[in-house]
């Protein structure tokens, strides 16, 4: 069977009885025409190894093996999935690798050779973790272009002085520029979710912060938005000498976690990973 051949995904889905689950997170494309515009979304991909975590029934995968990509390799955790996608990769041989697994337990370096490209319709239930991983390792990767509900790309995307400017905002644009590229409806998935949903970009910024960095990143912004509508010098409390460690900083203990900039974060960052 050649990928010309083969039949269309509702055909798929309905062949191998592959009925969405919750559990799993699984809302699917269906429509060509909108899993080749996520694929366009991700830029260049000739020559580059990309990862897609969740291919499902394997309407994005099509869209990526229909691109210059070098090889797909497919983190796919459902079983039912993993066997339809056997007829794919039959279809595209060489090119589409699947592994069948939690992708909170792969590590996309050693995965695949560079350039590496993550491209997916994230499940939404493990979403976050699975972001904050790649985040951490994300001076491997050439970039990331991922679905997310609509409400978690606003948080990553978000500005100082916003509700949704928090944790994951400052440590999304810390290592990454990141850009709101598609919002799509609910009627674009089959089940339908009861939100929106959008592709958020990720071009990884040239400097590594190294494990310890970027641990003392996470303690800051989960000590400083855990507590976000205190002034800092309460919030950091737990950091241990909170008054000292922004008078180094050079910023106001009156203020609150939301009015600082990434920049201010780093510096802040910086000092507790200089104090351990
Ligand atoms: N990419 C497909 C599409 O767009 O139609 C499916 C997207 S669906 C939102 C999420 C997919 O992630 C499902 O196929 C689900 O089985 C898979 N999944 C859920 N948890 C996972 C995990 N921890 N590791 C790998 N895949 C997972």
């Amino acid at each position: 069977m050649t990928g010309a051949d083969l039949p269309s995904l509702r055909e798929t889905v309905a062949r191998h009885g592959l009925d969405a689950r919750k559990s799993l997170g699984q809302h699917f494309l269906l429509d060509p025409a909108v899993c080749a515009r996520i694929a366009g979304l991700a830029g260049a991909l000739d020559g580059r190894h990309v990862i897609e975590v969740g291919p499902g029934p394997g309407g994005l995968t099509r869209a990526l093996l229909a691109s210059p990509a070098a090889e797909v390799v497919a983190v796919e955790l459902d079983r039912r999935a993993v066997a339809v996608l056997a007829d794919l990769a039959a279809a595209h041989p060489g090119r589409l690798r699947i592994v069948e697994g939690d992708a909170l337990k792969v590590d996309p370096a050693a995965l695949v050779p560079a350039p590496r490209k993550i491209i997916a319709n994230l499940p939404y239930n493990v979403a976050t973790p699975l972001l904050v991983g790649w985040l951490r390792g994300a001076a491997a990767l050439e970039g990331m272009t991922l679905m997310f509900q609509q409400e978690v790309a606003e948080r990553i995307c978000a500005a100082p002085d916003t509700e949704a400017y928090g944790r994951l905002s400052v440590l999304a644009q810390w290592r990454c520029r990141c850009e709101m590229l598609l919002r799509l409806p609910p009627g674009a998935f089959s089940p339908p979710p009861k939100v929106w949903s959008a592709v958020v970009g990720f071009t990884p910024h040239a400097e590594d912060p190294g494990p310890a960095l970027f641990a003392a990143m996470e303690r800051t912004t989960a000590a400083a938005f855990g507590q976000r509508r205190k002034m800092l010098r309460g919030a950091l409390k737990s950091l241990g000498n909170a008054e000292a460690l922004l008078a180094t900083a050079g910023i106001d203990g009156a203020r609150r976690a939301e009015t600082l900039s990434v920049a201010e974060f780093d510096r802040l960052a910086q000092l507790v990973a200089a104090r351990s």
